[in-house]
């Protein structure tokens, strides 16, 4: 059996050891200072495997590694594609990630916005491999980036044929744009011929934007509509919207305690017809069982699912999938 993996962050896919394997090679000053300050492997992994206090707590560990990723994406992302590819028996990957993040530092606002072309570039020639996988691409826009740096990843999305979606993903920031603002980009994503996701729903029970769900295909979590707004289930229904729940992100950001508390949001969505697709988010910060497939058991252990159900959502993710067939 395969599974198709439709939410992953790049920054959060690459196990510790990859990471710290790449920092005793590296001479960077970043490199250097990662060394230094961790020492050796088992102070590096527990940064990760570390309880966290909340989501931004979470996020903080990806923002240090899609700095060290900036040094040589492609090096991480061929590795994350062929790890899930065998480790997981994952299929279809969409791996998410936000380019600018990893352009070259030290350039001006112009050269970084031409420069994550060369990132998009570099990432699709690494994740060419014989293993028997499809990966394509959603690139994140930020909840913390103008809306002209914004558009200008739509404008990438589009121009380049690995991109199949763009995503708001990122820690609420002033400065970014308005839900205003955000109906804008996602309207425009959709009237170039982008498939469409966007973080909401996620730990805040308040942070659900019905504004957008004309011109979304799919919500990333969307668990806080299950659990606390279920009359937006009927409209997500009638727009074919899919869910991406990663159950154990939720564990990891405090947002549940126990996995059983999503079966409310797996009861209502089925009974309202929403799709949901089991995904990962960040398995690198989920320890040793971060797997896709260790998301399913959990559920089923957990009483949410049903051994029998596996093979339906796993049909759902390859449904709401935005890559092509091979
Ligand atoms: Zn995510």
């Amino acid at each position: 059996m395969h599974f198709p993996e439709l939410h992953r962050h790049l920054g959060g896919a690459t196990h510790p050891r990859i990471l710290w394997g790449y920092i005793e090679k590296q001479s960077s000053d970043l490199a250097i200072r990662l060394l230094a300050r961790y020492g050796d492997y088992s102070r590096f992994r527990h940064e990760f495997e570390r309880p966290f206090r909340d989501l931004a707590d979470y996020l903080s560990v990806h923002h240090l590694v899609e700095e060290l990723q900036a040094e040589d994406v492609g090096y991480f992302a061929h590795r994350a594609v062929r790890g899930a590819s065998v480790f997981e028996a994952v299929d279809v990957l969409e791996l998410r990630f936000n380019p600018y993040k990893r352009t070259r530092a030290g350039l001006s606002e112009d050269d970084r916005l031409v420069d994550m072309s060369r990132v998009v570039d570099d990432i699709a020639a690494a994740v060419q491999t014989d293993f028997p996988i499809r990966t394509s691409f959603i690139l994140c826009m930020d909840r913390g980036f103008s809306p002209a740096r914004n558009k200008a990843i739509i404008d990438l999305a589009k121009m380049h044929p690995a991109c199949v979606a763009v995503d708001i993903a990122g820690p609420y920031q002033a400065g970014g744009p308005t839900i205003a603002e955000w109906v804008e980009l996602f309207r425009y994503a959709r009237e170039v011929g982008l498939s469409t996701t966007a973080h909401m729903a996620e730990s805040d029970p308040i942070d659900v934007h019905p504004e957008l769900f004309p011109y979304l295909n799919r919500i990333g979590h969307g668990i806080q509509i299950g659990l606390h707004h279920p009359q937006h289930l009927s409209e997500l229904s009638k727009r074919g919207i899919t869910l991406e729940v990663c159950p154990m992100t939720y564990l990891r950001t405090n947002t549940i305690s126990d996995v059983s508390e999503l079966k409310p949001v797996f009861d209502r969505c089925r009974d309202a017809n929403v799709r949901i697709a089991i995904c990962t988010d960040n398995p690198a910060l989920h320890g040793e069982s971060g797997r896709l497939v260790n998301e399913y058991e959990r559920l089923v252990r957990a009483g949410v699912i049903h051994f029998n159900e596996i093979l339906d959502l796993a049909d759902a993710g390859y449904a709401a999938a935005f890559t092509h067939p091979a």
